[in-house]
Parts: structure tokens; sequence; C-alpha cells
């Protein structure tokens, strides 16, 4: 049994955890911060960073140490549904890129972030059981690599330890907007497949694929199918992804001329909200909210929840707010941003045709570079979907559409 007593215990190191332990120990509080991973390594993730998700990084100073790893710029995004192309930036002037570091290289930066600012890191410390008295969470259990079973106590302990979270295991928190698991992908890293600081998307029946660069001069390929076809296609993943590629012959065309340097890595995740707090806890991160990874939004919402959560936890530390009342807060700001687009994220997971009108939407957005840009920044978390859907929005881009059609015999 440890004698020390910490403000707060976060579970979880990555894009979650260790944000929320750097801004509670920025602000003074005593934290610990345990993972059972070892730090630099991956997990399985595509890495994409909206214009937001940097906005955070840049905030908390560690933008710089990204782009100093030689992670490129993307400046554009393009959705390739067939017969049109919607192609854009997905940022704003001020924060007019994304990026996409690998999360070896992420990962890494935001731990030494946490340690840096005064919280105490315990990599390879396996977490197997939350301490429980009278109904409040008051700490863990758990042990390092090898090593005795350990006990340390906490005032607060947020949970970013991922979908599958031991916290969430055990205070089984309510969980609401369900949804099972919609689409599975593969994704792998190519050399030799430039894709000049774009993120290209094919959308297709039944099939979504993508490709974006990343550190090391690699490509990240990413594609994926109806997750009814999960078991059929895992028999032969490298095979139905490259007959998916070959719809679009050009950039089939493209991979084939690069060479793959890694392994396929594929998954399929559920949809689910869980409430964030409860005597003693909080979540952060997957471990709260989980969506299908199509829109590429995990990381950057997992930045915006670590800073929802430290302040609320850090106003309920220090006496300024009642814990119910702070964290109440923090779940009803979470929900009230990220339900739009989690619905989107449903609907494109689905990986339909659009709907007629959706078509014509499209059609009507072509070569209008404005509408494309509202477009590429709804997708870029930049524009909420009620303000690019908004009626007087798609009727702008109906009425510039038709002004630019030649006049009829
Ligand atoms: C295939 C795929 C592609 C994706 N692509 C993107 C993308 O392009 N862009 C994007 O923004 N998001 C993407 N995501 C989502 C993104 O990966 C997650 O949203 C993000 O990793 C969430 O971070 P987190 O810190 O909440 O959880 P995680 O990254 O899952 O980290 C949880 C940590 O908790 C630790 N942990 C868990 N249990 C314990 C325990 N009992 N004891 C100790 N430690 C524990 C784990 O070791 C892990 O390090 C993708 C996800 C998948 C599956």
């Amino acid at each position: 049994m440890s004698a020390t007593q910490y403000d707060a215990i976060v579970i979880g190191a990555r894009c979650a955890g260790s944000p929320t332990a750097m801004l509670l120990a920025r602000q003074g509080h005593k934290v610990l911060v345990v993972d059972r991973a070892t730090f630099p390594s991956d997990t399985v993730s595509t890495h994409l960073i909206h214009p937001p998700g940097v906005a955070q990084l840049r905030k908390w100073g560690l933008l710089e140490r990204v782009i100093a790893t030689n992670c490129p710029p993307i400046h554009t995004y393009a959705f390739d549904f067939g017969p049109v192309v919607i192609s854009g930036s997905p940022g704003t002037q001020e924060e007019p890129y994304s990026y996409a570091p690998r999360r070896t290289v992420l990962d890494k930066i935001l731990v030494d972030a946490a340690a840096e600012s005064g919280a105490e890191i315990r990599e390879a410390f396996t977490v197997e059981e939350i301490i429980v008295e009278d109904g409040k969470v008051v700490g863990i259990r758990g042990h390092q690599r090898d090593g005795e079973s350990v006990t340390e106590r906490a005032r607060v302990v947020i949970g970013a330890d991922g979908r599958h979270s031991t916290l969430a295991r055990t205070v089984k928190p309510e969980q609401y907007n369900e949804r099972p698991e919609i689409e599975s992908s593969y994704y792998t890293y190519f050399s030799g497949v430039p894709t000049d600081g774009r993120f290209e998307t094919y959308i297709r029946e039944s099939r979504g694929f993508a490709a974006w660069p990343t550190n090391d001069g690699l490509t990240l390929v990413v594609g994926g199918w109806p997750y009814r076809e999960f078991e059929e296609n895992r028999k032969d993943i490298e095979g139905t992804f490259m007959r998916m590629l070959d719809m679009v012959p050009a950039f089939a065309e493209r991979v084939r001329k690069g060479k793959r340097e890694e392994r396929w890595v594929g998954a399929a995740v559920p949809n689910f909200f869980r409430k964030p707090f409860g005597p003693g806890w909080a979540l952060a991160g997957d471990a709260g909210y989980n969506k299908d990874f199509i829109t590429a939004l995990g990381i950057t919402d997992s930045f915006r929840d670590a800073e929802l959560c430290a302040n609320a936890v850090h106003s309920s530390l220090t006496g300024a707010r009642e814990f119910n009342d702070a964290m109440g807060e923090y779940q009803k700001t979470r929900d009230e941003h990220v339900i739009p687009m989690f619905e989107l994220t449903c609907q494109i997971a689905a990986l339909e045709p659009p709907p007629p009108e959706m078509q014509q939407l499209l059609g009507a957005m072509a070569g209008n570079q404005e509408a494309m840009t509202g477009f590429t920044q709804m997708l870029g978390a930049v524009k909420s979907p009620a303000e690019f859907y908004a009626p007087e929005n798609v009727e702008k881009i109906f009425a510039a559409a038709a002004q630019r059609k030649p006049a009829g015999p």
C-alpha cells in the first residue's frame, strides 16, 4: 500500500489521458498517470488530426514538437464520390492544416508533456481493480510488469483507458446512443505513394478508402466495407483491399507502384456514449464516447474532452464548484458538441450511396470553391453540420449552381 494520496489518478496515457494529466498538473495538482503500455509505442489507430485538434496542440505548446518530427502538413481534403470530387481546405486562415503524426510519435510527445508538467508517470503498469469504498471510487490496485500488487489512492480517478475501460467496467455508467459496429476497416503504410499534402478519399458503393501522408515519407492507406462483410473478407484482406482500390484504377495503380512497408491492421468498433462521471470518478476520450473512426474524430475529440474534463475536475478539487455540477457541465458540453458529428459519422460509416437530395447538393457544389470549402471544413470538424446544412446555405449553393448553368437552347 502506498502512503501517497494523489489529487487525481489517470488510467491511460494516450490522447485523452496524458493531456488531462498535463492540464491538471499544470494547475498544481498532484497527479499519477498509469498505462500498461510503454512509450513510444503504437496502437490500433490511424491518426489524422483535424485543425481543431491541431489548435489544441498549439495551445498546449506541443505543435512545434509534432512538426519537428517531419510530419507533413495536410492542406487539402478531397472527397471523390465518382461523378463529383469535392475538394478544399479543411481548416481556417488561423489553423489551415491537419497533421497525421504516427501514434508512436504523438503519444510519446503527450506523455513527455505530462511528465514535464509535473505528473508522475508509471508505464508498464496494469490496473487490475478499481477500489470502491461506500459507493465512491477512491483508488486503484495494479502492478508494474512483473511487480507486486500495489494500491494507490486519489480524490478522483479518471478513466482515459479506451473503449474497453476498466473503470467503466467497474462503475457501469449509463450508456446511451448505442449503435453496434457499422463498418470495418484495414490500414497499412506505403512508401512511394506521394499524396502532395492531400487527404484523398474515395466513396463508392459499400466501400470507402483514403490515403494521406504521415512521418518518414510514408503514406497511410486505409479502406473499409460494411461490418456484415467483416468475417468473409478477413479471409483475404489484401486481395479484398486491392480489389476495392481497383474501383478507382488511377489510385490503385499509384498504390501498386509503391511498396507496402508494414503489416495490415484492422478494426471495427461499436458506437456509444457513457455518462462520464460519478462519485470519485470521471471518464475521458474513448472511455466516455466512442464512435466509428471513418470521420477521424477520436483524437480531436479526446483533446477537447481532456481540456473540458481537466477544467471540471480542477474546479471541483479547488472547491470552486460542486463535483456533480462541474462534471455535469462537462458531459453537457461534450454531448452538445459531438452529437451532430456522431450522427453524420454513423451515416457515412454505413457506406451507402448518398440519397438523391445529397447527390443533387454534391453536384451543385462542384466547381463552387466556397461551397466545397464549407463541406471540407465540416468534415475537418471546423464547421458544424447544422451550419453547413442550414437551409440558407443549401439554397445559396443551389442558386449559385443555377447561375453557373449555361443557358438552355
Ligand atoms: C482503426 C482505427 C482508426 C482510427 N483513426 C483515427 C484517425 O484517423 N483520427 C482520429 O482522430 N482518431 C482515429 N481513431 C480513434 C482514436 O484512435 C481514438 O479516439 C483515440 O485513440 C482515443 O484515445 P484515448 O486516449 O481515449 O484511448 P486509447 O488511445 O485507446 O488509450 C487508452 C490507453 O489506456 C491504457 N489502458 C487501458 N486499460 C488499462 C489498464 N487496465 N491498466 C493500464 N492501462 C490501461 C491502454 O494501454 C492505452 O494506452 C481510430 C481508431 C481506430 C480503431
